[in-house]
């Protein structure tokens, strides 16, 4: 590797490892209807406000070996995790994106980073909020207007109308069938989102994959039937797939027919 892109490619790491700290921040308050700037971050439980050298990305949680500084109660894993994830999201996307900093690079680093946050939350809490799913919608249609762009204004517009009601139908349809809630409001919104920010054939891909994987893992769980798991983190999966190795997976699948 080049010195100059050793460089970059440390630099990604290290701003994407910031960011996910602030992420982390996002995932802990959203969810609480708390503000993302009122106060300094602190310890939920004992209240004491972070020192700057507890809170280094990634290195903190290893030298604090995961635990509070004063109170010793257990720090939730994700502050490790999602921080080390958003490194390698920023890397990743930089690689997938042919190495230049182009708009679909920061398209996708805004999209995916939301993705992250979204996959988190709906794991701890069940929901995805309308504040980050919402925004996504508009500015997967916003973004059409920005040259360069990988998908149309129409194509964002129908695909997203399109997993809208998708999701819409065969969460109705499951309810009628079963009694349960199978797709909330949330899934369908993050859909439709997936939609306007990725085109047809991503929405197509992500719809397919996440509904095949979600599949899978429930045969594989069977014994905990009674337990739902929530779907969005299917869904951020597979959009995350497509997008940074869908090109890769199309052209050995065409090359399986010698195309
Ligand atoms: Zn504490």
């Amino acid at each position: 590797m080049v010195p100059e892109l050793f460089i970059i490619y440390l630099f990604l790491f290290l701003f994407g490892a910031s960011f996910g700290s602030f992420f982390n921040v996002c995932i802990s308050r959203i969810p609480r209807g708390i503000s993302l700037v009122t106060r300094a971050s602190h310890c939920p439980v004992c209240g004491t406000n972070i020192k700057p050298w507890h809170n280094i990305p990634i290195i903190s949680y290893l030298a604090l070996r995961g635990k509070c500084h004063s109170c010793h109660t257990r720090i939730n894993p994700h502050y490790f995790w999602v921080e080390t994830v958003t490194a390698f999201l920023f890397m990743l996307l930089f690689w997938r994106f042919g190495e230049t900093f182009n708009w679909l690079f920061f398209k996708y680093l805004i999209f995916f980073s939301a993705l992250l946050i979204v996959f988190v939350i709906d794991l701890q809490h069940g929901i995805i909020p309308d504040v980050i799913s919402l925004p996504l919608i508009l500015l997967g249609i916003g973004s059409t207007f920005v040259p360069g762009n990988d998908v149309t204004f129409l194509s964002a517009l129908t695909s997203g109308a399109t997993g809208f009601g998708l999701f819409l139908l065969v969460g109705y349809a499951f309810e009628k069938l079963t009694g349960k809630e199978g797709m909330g409001g949330g899934d369908i919104k993050l859909i439709a989102a997936v939609g306007t920010f990725m085109g047809f054939a991503g929405l197509l891909f992500t719809v397919l994959f996440s509904s095949f994987s979600a599949v899978i893992l429930m045969m594989l769980i069977r014994h905990q039937r009674e337990k739902i798991f929530p779907y969005g983190p299917f869904i951020v999966v597979a959009a995350f797939v497509y997008e940074v190795f869908g090109n890769i997976i199309i052209a050995r699948y065409l090359g399986l027919f010698g195309l």
